[in-house]
């Protein structure tokens, strides 16, 4: 089957179109609809005609909120470091500042095995693999009253009719054009004046291989796994007073992977009545128990996830609900040589309508994929060379 060329026509939609390259309007197109490409996108679509390319089914990437009447679950990132002008200045322009919450409780715990005891700032944030900078620590985080996912909501809501969205679609190559690019993804081609690749490192490894062979390094990106698993217990259950935002679990007392728990239903009271306890308890797996024969299957991540709850705290009844979310390879781990990794394939780009976003290239975390958005789309907005 030959592959389909899309262009812009003249009443803004996308046209299937064969013969020599014509572009008349400015446009870009997005790879990856997380909240790197969703900013991206936002920022560039008011003078641009933007695509936005992404291969699962929903937008949202890492962020995903699952609203289970009267719980909101967090499957993916629960909040943004404290510090964060661009969160809150995105959420004002997609009609969410009045959303925005902080942490009902600051203090947290540590588990040595044996007891609790309360950790001074900053103690707990090593243990869940995302790098917080000093000047972040102890600070606490803050979100949304109905969970990060309205932010992705809402930045869909205002990209409705600005940019076209498609989930479903993932892009395979990326291939450098006289006058921009071309993106392919699957039997679509789209011609562009430029693109944000805004993916996962090792995505962006296979999509930029026709571009530049240094960005083959990305495919080695050190990253990190995480399993997460939501309980829901009725309040008096939990024999605890709940009176932090969880526990953290010392190495030398680590079982079965578990290293951390949330105590969701008080650090963020608007997620959970008081009549019921939500708890969050994030594993680090091993490869073989994410996929292949061995694989665990989500009873036993909730069998982990009680047995290793119940080490800690006194339970007296079972989870009335659970939720087992699995991040393969997610986490991006920033070492010296991976940054100049990414410098290294962004020198090779220079100069070239391509630019990478997201929080693989940029530094992790929710407050880095808005800047890493942002940055890309400045990049991409100088109008083209002409020719
Ligand atoms: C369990 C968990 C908890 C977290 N908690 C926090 C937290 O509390 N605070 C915080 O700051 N950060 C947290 N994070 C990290 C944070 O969620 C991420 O750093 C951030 O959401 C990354 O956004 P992004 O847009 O850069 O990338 P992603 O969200 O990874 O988006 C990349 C997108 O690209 C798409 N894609 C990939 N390849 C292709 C292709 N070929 N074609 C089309 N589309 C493609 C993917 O489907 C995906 O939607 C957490 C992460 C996890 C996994």
């Amino acid at each position: 089957m030959g592959i389909r060329v899309y262009r812009r026509s003249s009443d803004g939609g996308w046209r299937r179109a064969d013969g020599v390259p014509h572009l008349i309007m400015r446009r870009v197109v997005v790879i990856g609809g997380g909240l790197a490409g969703l900013t991206a996108a936002l920022r560039l679509a008011p003078d641009t005609d933007v695509v936005v390319l992404d291969a699962q089914p929903r937008l949202g990437g890492q962020i995903l909120t699952e609203w289970q009447d009267p719980l909101t679950v967090e499957r993916g990132a629960e909040g943004f470091v404290f510090r964060s002008e661009a969160v809150p200045r995105l959420a004002a322009e997609v009609g969410l500042h009045a959303d925005l919450i902080g942490q009902s409780v600051v203090q947290s715990y540590g588990f040595d095995g044996d007891r609790l005891r309360v950790l001074g700032p900053g103690e707990a944030a090593a243990f869940l693999g995302f790098q917080v900078p000093r000047g972040d620590l102890g600070k606490g985080i803050r979100s949304f009253r109905q969970g990060m996912g309205s932010l992705v909501r809402a930045l869909e809501t205002h990209l409705h009719g600005r940019a076209d969205v498609r989930t479903d679609t993932t892009a395979t190559s990326v291939e450098i054009q006289e006058r921009g690019v071309r993106v392919i993804a699957g039997n679509d081609a789209f011609e562009a004046h430029g693109v944000v690749v805004a993916t996962q490192a090792r995505d962006a490894a296979r999509l930029l291989a026709s571009v530049t062979p240094r960005a083959a390094i990305l495919a080695t990106a050190p990253t990190l796994s995480s399993v997460a698993v939501e309980l829901a217990f009725p309040r008096d259950a939990v024999d605890h007073p709940l009176d932090g935002t969880g526990f953290v679990v010392a190495e030398s007392a680590q079982r079965e992977g578990l290293r951390a728990c949330t105590f969701t239903s008080a650090k963020f009271i608007a997620r959970c009545p008081p009549s019921l306890a939500l708890l969050r308890l994030f594993f680090r797996p091993e490869p073989f128990e994410l996929s292949g024969p061995q694989a665990l299957d989500d009873a036993t991540w909730c069998r982990r996830a009680v047995d290793g709850l119940g080490r800690v705290l006194r339970l007296t009844g079972a989870p009335s609900g659970s939720w087992v979310s699995r991040w393969p390879a997610a986490l991006p781990q920033f070492s010296d040589s991976y940054r100049s990794a990414v410098a290294n394939v962004e020198a090779a780009l220079e100069g070239k309508p391509i630019a990478l976003a997201g929080a693989a290239f940029h530094g992790s975390g929710i407050d880095a994929a808005v800047r890493s958005g942002e940055r890309a789309a400045r990049r991409l907005a100088q109008p083209p060379a002409a020719s």
